[in-house]
């Protein structure tokens, strides 16, 4: 298998996960068939304008997408790619989900490029707080308390980013269910290619990355990681 062979010869390999990861688990992604959210579109209450106009329904879309998460379950994708981190094969995983699928597969380096749907953040004093299970109401602190999570037009976590194209500078990278159209995340195999680095793509469909791919599987990541499971033995 060849994504096998890639994993096989590499001394490194990062993995950049989108939201394509977890479609297997339930979790819809927000673009391709079935990307659809509810009945809002993301673009309409992910923004801090949403938020400002009216935090209730925000709170109450993000509520209802923390549940699905929760009760969502790892699948052999986020399985597969703690193994290997266990096996010493895998570095980190840089996600830009906001679920917690790969911390609960197994997955200890998980650099969260877009925030996290389990956690809030007082907007006033800045404190996070972090929640093990669903919550059905409005979480205060000395402040407002808004969803830990990047919205449209909001910059990424610098430590978080700075982090993450370091790694792309020094491993191999696996893509993984990401549309790649979301900057800056998107630019992150771009940034492996130009150090040198090789870059496998795992995905349903072929996306502005596939260009730049030594390798791609298309594919459902769930099925195609169950394969490298099998092999690992
Ligand atoms: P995206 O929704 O833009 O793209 C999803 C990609 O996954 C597409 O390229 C699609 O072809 C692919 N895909 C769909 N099903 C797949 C499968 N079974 N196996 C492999 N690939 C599959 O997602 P994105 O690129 O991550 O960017 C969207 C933003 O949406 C992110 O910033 C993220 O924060 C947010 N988001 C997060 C979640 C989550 O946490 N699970 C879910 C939806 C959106
Ligand atoms: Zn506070």
């Amino acid at each position: 298998m060849r994504l096998w062979e890639f994993i096989e010869s590499s001394d490194g390999i990062v993995v950049l996960t989108g939201a394509g990861i977890s479609a297997d688990s339930g979790i819809p992604t927000f673009r391709g068939k079935d990307g659809l959210w509810n009945k809002y579109r993301p673009e309409e209450l992910a923004t801090p304008e949403a938020f400002r106009k009216n935090p209730e329904l925000v709170w109450e879309w993000y509520m209802w997408r923390m549940k699905l998460v929760f009760s969502a379950k790892p699948n052999d994708a986020h399985k597969t790619i703690a193994k290997l981190e266990e096996l010493g094969i895998v570095k980190a995983v840089i996600t830009q989900n906001v679920d917690n699928l790969h911390e609960r597969a197994g997955s200890r380096k998980v650099i969260h490029l877009h925030g996290r749907i389990d956690e809030a953040r007082c907007e006033v004093c800045g404190k996070v707080v972090r929640f093990d299970e669903p919550i059905s109401e409005i979480p205060r602190c000395c402040g407002m308390m808004r969803p830990n999570v990047v919205w449209f037009g909001e910059p990424l976590p610098e430590k978080e980013l700075r982090e993450a194209i370091e790694l792309s500078e020094k491993f191999d990278m696996i893509v993984v269910g990401t549309s790649g159209v979301v900057q800056p995340a998107a630019s992150l195999p771009f940034i492996a290619k130009r150090s040198g680095r090789r870059v496998a793509e795992v995905n349903v469909e072929e996306t502005p990355i596939t260009a730049i791919a030594d390798l791609f599987v298309r594919g459902r990541a769930s099925e195609v990681f169950r394969e490298v499971l099998k092999l690992i033995g």
